[in-house]
């Protein structure tokens, strides 16, 4: 496992390292070793730089500190972990995502902080790792396979010279040392298994974390933190299955998107921290509707994608247009301050996928309809007209 795979994996391992190392970088203690003569100054110096050093770090606390407080975030290991990484540079690419957010936005909030994490942690997953993973995946079965033929072998082994032993029983007087030897070639394979059988505990040990890690990043790599959905990229392999499927079985395949209005003010009014947890709530009852033949994504900020099957883009037109109504007569309370939200909506576009040439026409389809229902006065579904 490396490094970039096993923080992905878990990242307070991750914290918990780069803590540990931080301190001992700023411990003063050295490994020099002080002459007889020396020994005073050296003393003096150690005192005075470790000194030095607890400033420092008294001083790096009270800039998380100082960090966490003016953005509002919460004195969670993870908004520590980024403070830290972003005060110190020791994440350079977390530290370029802080910078650009800071010049957008001007503020960073608990929400933000999830997401990047975890795209920071999908984007840890590089090749270079993934390749990694699999050559630890292929070492551990080839030596499985080794551990196998060996046990194997010895098995022969042991099967042979028993049969040998017990023909000199058979023929022989004295089986006094015939005796003595068998006992020792059943010892020896005793032995020998019980070494094996502790190879194999570790190998199974091993593939068990393998699996684990692997599954993380399949996890980190296809998932939006902060809403829980699939991300974007998963959307794209899902769709390309659900066009196969609904090809070979001859059935209905439609793709809807869904735009949150006036998101920007819902940010500027109540804050990020309430607008991410907007995003989370409509992600939610998006997500209520969705099943086996329903599937629902974020595409992107705050924009959903949802495809149906064996829905016709009229019945998949109704089926998101309750949800919208659901929405809309929905009255959410800022949980900041207590105080009760104007309404959200959203608008959606909706196109029958088979209707167009390719996927990506079709997209461009449902896209161009919620485009439309924006112009039209937001909060409402529209469908694509088919000759778009
Ligand atoms: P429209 O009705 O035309 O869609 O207007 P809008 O304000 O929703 O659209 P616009 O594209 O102008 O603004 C979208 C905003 O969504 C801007 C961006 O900062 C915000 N946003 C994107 N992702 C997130 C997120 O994860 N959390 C929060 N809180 N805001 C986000
Ligand atoms: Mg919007
Ligand atoms: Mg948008």
């Amino acid at each position: 496992m490396t490094g970039a795979s096993s923080s992905a994996a878990n990242p307070q391992h991750g914290l918990t390292d780069r803590l540990a190392r931080w301190a001992r970088g700023f411990s003063g203690k050295s490994d020099e070793i002080a002459t007889e003569e020396e020994e005073e100054p050296q003393r003096a110096r150690a005192g005075s730089s470790a000194s030095r050093e607890v400033s420092r770090r008294r001083k790096l606390y009270e800039d998380i500190g100082d960090f966490l407080f003016a953005h509002d975030l919460d004195l969670t290991p993870l908004n520590f972990s980024v403070a830290l990484d972003y005060l110190t540079g020791a994440h350079i690419g977390m530290e370029k995502a802080i910078r650009a957010v800071l010049a957008e936005r001007g503020k960073i909030t608990n929400g933000w902080i999830e997401t990047a994490a975890a795209e920071q942690r999908s984007d840890d997953i590089t090749p270079e790792a993934l390749a990694s993973m699999l050559d630890k995946v292929e070492e551990n079965l080839s030596q499985f396979t080794g551990l196998m033929t060996e046990s194997r072998n010895s098995a022969k082994d042991y099967g042979a010279a028993l049969q040998e032993e017990v023909k000199g029983l058979a023929a022989g007087s004295d089986n006094q040392p015939i005796l003595s030897r068998l006992v020792a070639l059943t010892r020896s394979m005793v032995e020998k298994t019980r070494q094996v059988e502790n190879q194999l505990r570790d190998n199974q040990k091993q593939t068990q974390l393998l699996k684990s890690n692997l599954e993380s990043a399949r996890r980190a790599a296809e998932h939006d933190h902060l809403t829980g959905l699939p991300n974007r990229r998963a959307f794209e392999s899902v769709l390309r299955e659900e066009v196969k499927l609904a090809q070979d079985e001859d059935e209905a395949l439609s793709v809807a998107f869904c735009d949150i209005d006036h998101f920007k003010v819902i940010n500027d009014t109540h804050g990020h921290d309430t607008g991410d947890r907007v995003l989370k709530f409509v992600a939610g009852l998006l997500a209520k509707i969705s099943d086996d033949r329903c599937h629902v994504a974020r595409h992107g900020g705050e924009e959903f994608v949802m495809l149906f099957r064996g829905k016709t883009a009229a019945e998949a037109c109704e089926a998101v247009d309750a949800v919208r109504q659901d929405l809309s007569t929905r009255s959410l309370v800022n949980r900041t301050n207590g105080e009760r939200m104007e309404r959200v909506s959203f608008s959606a576009g909706v196109a029958n996928m088979m209707a167009y040439e390719d996927p990506r026409a079709a997209l461009k389809a449902a896209d161009r309809a919620l485009y439309l229902a924006k112009e039209h006065g937001r909060n409402r579904v529209y469908l694509a007209a088919e000759t778009d």
